[in-house]
């Protein structure tokens, strides 16, 4: 483990909280001191030129990238470590597992097991784990698939599904462990322009409960909509944060406005 753990702990209010984190790939930074904290609900959309490290942000607040220094809380937890006679060590597979379940992860290009229908799919994980009983699997992956209007299309396999249709029963298979805390990386970016609208009403739907959400996204009409705030990530750092209103509408910070008039 070679994340610097902290001495004091922030307050268990935040969400999320990213303090410090850096990351090189060889000489590459590409996190390069990164401070994020998210409250419990809050829908944060980052937005960013490719290459700028917001995948590799991502990753690292949902323990699969390791940080070369900083820290990711969630929920007012460590990720990795715990505590013990006032150290901090680093946690066994067990709880690394525990912790893995705190966050639902949907990537750009769906990442469902081919060898599955979309209901063996969603509930793959807590199958695997023992949480949900054989018995029980079949109703609670249903459930989920209603929730992303597939309900009829369980029995399929990926394969038959259209690209917008395995993203949802990849939300739905992020949302299955119920997560606190749902990230997103490009979730349309590998789809057909008509099937993206799909997706975005799940995400929409998803914001509107109370799951705390961040999402990468080059959909800057659609972050406008549904994020309570836009980060504006460059160069491996957090160049401007605030309501939407104000960083794609009036951003302060020239890199921003420069993004913006080329994207928008
Ligand atoms: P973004 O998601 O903003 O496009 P990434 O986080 O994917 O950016 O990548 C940021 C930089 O890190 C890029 O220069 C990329 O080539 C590099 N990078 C990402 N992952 C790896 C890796 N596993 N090994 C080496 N370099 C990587
Ligand atoms: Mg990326």
């Amino acid at each position: 483990m070679n994340q610097q753990a902290p001495q004091r702990l922030p307050a268990a209010t935040a969400a999320i909280s990213v303090h410090g984190a850096t990351k090189s790939y060889g000489d590459n930074a590409v996190l390069r001191g990164v401070d994020l904290t998210v409250r419990p609900g809050e829908i944060v959309a980052v937005i960013g030129p490719s290459g700028s490290g917001k995948s590799t942000l991502l990753r690292a607040i949902a323990n699969l990238e390791q940080l070369d220094s900083g820290y990711v809380c969630i929920d007012g937890q460590l990720l990795g470590v715990r505590r013990e006679g006032g150290r901090l060590r680093a946690v066994g597979d067990r709880q690394a597992r525990r912790d893995r379940r705190r966050i639902g992860f949907v990537f750009q290009n769906f990442n469902l097991f081919g060898n599955l229908t979309a209901v063996q799919n969603v509930v793959a994980a807590p199958r695997a784990t023992g949480r949900l009983a054989r018995a029980d699997a079949r109703e609670t992956g249903l459930r989920l698939l209603d929730r992303v209007g597939l309900a009829d299309w369980a029995d399929h396999y990926p394969r038959q599904l259209s690209g917008g249709q395995q993203q949802r029963v990849a939300i739905a298979r992020a949302l299955a462990p119920e997560p606190s805390v749902l990230l997103l990386d490009e979730p349309t970016s590998a789809l057909d322009p008509e099937l993206v609208g799909e997706v975005l009403s799940v995400i929409r739907d998803c914001a509107a409960d109370d799951v705390t959400m961040v999402l990468v996204t080059h959909e800057i009409a659609f972050a406008r909509e549904v994020a309570d705030r836009i980060v504006f990530f460059d160069q491996g750092q957090v160049v401007e944060s605030g309501p939407p209103e104000l960083v794609i509408d009036e951003p302060q910070k020239a890199r921003t406005r420069q993004f913006i008039g080329a994207v928008l």
